[in-house]
C-alpha cells in the first residue's frame, strides 16, 4: 500500500448477532484497537445493533458503519433507513452495493449510484462493493465487470467528494466460500480499479481512495493481500465476528 493512504479494516457483520452480543464483540474489539491509530478500524453491524455498538465504541477510535440505507432523507419507504439516521447514531461508513444485496435484493449500479451519492452529501464514507461472479470470470468479462460497476456507482461523485470515496473489490466466487482471491489476481484488479478512478477524477484523488479487497479475507492470508501496492484494507465478512480472527487482521495491517 502507498504511504498516502492509512489501511481501513472494516468487518461486516451481516445478519449475525443481536444488540447484546454485538456490544459484546465490540467491547472486545475496542479492547485491543480502542487506541489504534495507524490503521483505521470499523465495524458494520445490523441497524438494530447499530446503537448498542454506538455507545460501546464512543470514545474510541473504532468506528462505525452501516451494511445499506436508502438515498431519500425520509418519508413514505417502509422498512428503510435514511442516511441522516445513521449520522445520528455517529456511523462514518456505509456498505453500499454489497453482491449479496445486488443478488438477493435487486439491487444495480443506479440504486448504489443514487446511495453513493446520497452518503457524500450526508458525510457518511461509502464503502461501494464491486465485484465479478465466478461466470463473469471464467468468461474473460472481469475488466468490462469492474469497469461498468465503477462507472455507474460513481457517476456524478466529484473528485472532492471522492476522498471520501472506499471501494471494495470483492470477487463474489471468494465471498465466504474458503476461496481467496491470489494477492496478484487481487491487485491486478485493484490496480485497474485504481486506473478507472484516475480517469474519472485525476491521478491525485485516485492516490487517495482506498480500495479494499473482501472475499474470504483471514489472519492467515491478510499479509499478503495487504502487502500489495492497491491493497488498502479489508471488507471482512465471517472472520469480522471472532475478535481473535479479526484482531488478526488488524494486527496484520500495522
Ligand atoms: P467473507 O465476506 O469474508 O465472509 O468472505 C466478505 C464480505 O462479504 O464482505
Amino acid at each position: 500500500m502507498s504511504t498516502s493512504r492509512k489501511y481501513l479494516i472494516a468487518g461486516n457483520w451481516k445478519m449475525n448477532l443481536n444488540s447484546a452480543e454485538g456490544a459484546e464483540l465490540a467491547s472486545q474489539v475496542v479492547s485491543m484497537f480502542g487506541q489504534q491509530t495507524d490503521v483505521s478500524v470499523c465495524v458494520c453491524p445490523t441497524f438494530t445493533t447499530l446503537e448498542a455498538v454506538s455507545k460501546v465504541v464512543n470514545e474510541s477510535n473504532v468506528q462505525l458503519g452501516a451494511q445499506n440505507m436508502h438515498y431519500e432523507a425520509s418519508g413514505a419507504y417502509t422498512g428503510e433507513i435514511s442516511a441522516e439516521m445513521l449520522r445520528h447514531l455517529y456511523c462514518n461508513f456505509v456498505i453500499l452495493g454489497h453482491s449479496e444485496r445486488r443478488q438477493y435484493f435487486g439491487e444495480t449500479d443506479e440504486t448504489v449510484n443514487k446511495k453513493t451519492l446520497a452518503a457524500l452529501e450526508a458525510n457518511l464514507k461509502p464503502i461501494v462493493c464491486i465485484g465479478e461472479t465466478l461466470e463473469e470470470r471464467e468468461a474473460g468479462k472481469v475488466s468490462e465487470v469492474i469497469k461498468t460497476q465503477t462507472e455507474g456507482a460513481l457517476s456524478g461523485v466529484t473528485a472532492a467528494q471522492a476522498e471520501n470515496l472506499v471501494i471494495a473489490y470483492e470477487p463474489v466466487w471468494a465471498i465466504g466460500t474458503g476461496k481467496t482471491a491470489t494477492p496478484e489476481m487481487a491487485e491486478e484488479v485493484h490496480a485497474e480499479i485504481r486506473c478507472l478512478l484516475a480517469g474519472l477524477f485525476d491521478e491525485d484523488t485516485a492516490e487517495k481512495v482506498r480500495i479494499l479487497y473482501g472475499g474470504s479475507m483471514k489472519p492467515g492470508n491478510a499479509a499478503e493481500l495487504l502487502a500489495q501496492k492497491n491493497i488498502d484494507g479489508g471488507l471482512i465478512g465471517g472472520a469480522s465476528l471472532k475478535a481473535n480472527d479479526f484482531g488478526g487482521i488488524v494486527e496484520a495491517a500495522v
